[in-house]
């Protein structure tokens, strides 16, 4: 059984444990870029110097060495024959088998975008918002702090750790004493910003957000960014540093898989997660359009479920069975607050929300926890 799986991200080693778990005979490939996992949800403590950038990229030789698999490290560029010819940029590479895993791209058409910094981006970009805080430390000035979706498809934006960077900030910025130099402003296309979240979160957040004196710029498309402000439909809002999280879509080399992409630009796959107009072909996480709730989250959390489905299904298939296993749909994260956190649950037959001073240190313990299988 020869299986390729592309990424290096949540999706994709989940993928390679679960399918290494069932199969140890399997021939896995693994294709991406780098041989290292970035954790994205700590991204959020870098500004503050909570966390330094090399705290989150988790080299991944040993992990790789105790799954067997064989590491190619290159861009994949496309696919042909259904999914069993994979382009990458040191050659094709056949399988049985295809996970894909190679995550979501956020997007940079909005004009002056690059007067904005996305925290998304990575390690650098976080490091670029602590320098930029840094410089401001002594003089103040007006932090901008926004997000919007996909106008194609709007399940696809990330919204939560705009949440996060805002109440840490002010919380950080309060217990430095220097909260009063800074004006926090929040904007968004979005009535509700955050709705996925459910209600109850939503009400919370603006109520918190008028108790912490964080101005609200809501419901208005975006125009443009400016060096010094963002302009919506309705208004220009001043400010000297906007930290903007864009709408996603799918990955760059999406177009060349030989399939018709969703509206918003991702590769479409079943409640199974195979991909529509594929063989033996998956994909799990930030990568795909799904079937499900609008709240359907694009999530760390459900990209190792999807994953976990991918690689049932896929060993499933390829050892003549029918797959039959669906993803289980759950949100749920820690929406941390700098010295404090907030636990979101959301599925099909909850949503609730939890505020508790010690959620703060479950963040950092389960990031301890999770990155322990890779190190
Ligand atoms: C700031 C921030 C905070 C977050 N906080 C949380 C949180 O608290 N909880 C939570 O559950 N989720 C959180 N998320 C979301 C979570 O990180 C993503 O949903 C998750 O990373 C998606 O996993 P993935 O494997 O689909 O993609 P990724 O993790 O993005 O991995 C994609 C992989 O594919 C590789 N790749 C890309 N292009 C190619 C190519 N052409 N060829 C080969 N390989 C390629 C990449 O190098 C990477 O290894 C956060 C995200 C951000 C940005």
């Amino acid at each position: 059984m020869n299986i390729t799986i592309i990424g290096s991200g949540f999706a994709a080693l989940t993928a390679v444990q679960r399918v290494r778990a069932q199969r140890p005979d399997a021939k896995i490939t693994l294709i991406s870029p780098t041989e290292e996992l970035i954790y994205y949800p700590s991204l959020i403590w870098i500004p503050t110097g909570k966390r330094r950038g090399e705290q989150l990229r988790v080299p991944l030789a040993h992990f790789f060495k105790r799954m067997n698999l064989t590491h190619v490290k290159a861009q994949v560029t496309g696919l042909s024959e259904q999914g069993r010819v994979v382009h990458t940029s040191a050659g094709d590479i056949l399988n049985d088998g295809l996970i894909i895993g190679s995550g979501g791209r956020f997007m940079k058409k909005l004009p002056g975008i690059e007067h904005s910094i996305a925290l998304c981006e990575g390690i650098s970009a976080a490091e670029q918002i602590r320098d930029r805080l840094a410089a401001m430390r002594d003089t103040g000035g007006t932090i901008a702090f926004g997000f919007a979706g996909n106008p194609n498809e709007p399940a696809a934006m990330r919204g939560g750790p705009m949440f996060e960077l805002l109440f840490g900030l002010d919380n950080w910025m309060r217990s430095e004493g220097i909260r009063d130099k800074f004006t926090f402003k929040f904007f968004a296309p979005a009535k509700r910003p955050g709705q996925r979240l459910g209600d109850e979160a939503v009400d919370r957040i603006l109520k918190r957000m008028a108790e912490r004196d964080i101005s609200t710029h809501l419901g208005h498309k975006l125009v443009r960014f400016e060096a010094q402000a963002v302009v919506t439909e309705a208004e220009t809002i001043a400010a000297d540093l906007i930290l903007f999280m864009p709408g996603m879509t799918g990955p760059a080399w999406a177009d060349q898989a030989g399939v018709e992409l969703s509206s918003g630009g991702f590769l479409p796959a079943n409640e199974l997660g195979q991909v529509t107009g594929l063989q033996y072909t998956y994909v799990a996480g930030d990568s795909g359009s799904y079937p499900g709730p609008e709240w359907l989250p694009k999530q760390a959390h459900m990209a190792d479920l999807q994953a976990k489905t991918a690689a049932d299904n896929l060993i499933a298939e390829l050892s003549g069975q029918s797959p039959s296993v669906k993803t289980k749909i759950e949100l749920v994260c820690i929406m941390d607050m700098h010295d404090r956190g907030i636990l979101v649950w959301r599925d099909e037959k909850r949503n609730f929300m939890i505020p508790f001073r010690l959620l703060h240190w479950a963040k950092q313990a389960f990031e301890w926890w999770y990155l322990r299988q890779y190190r």
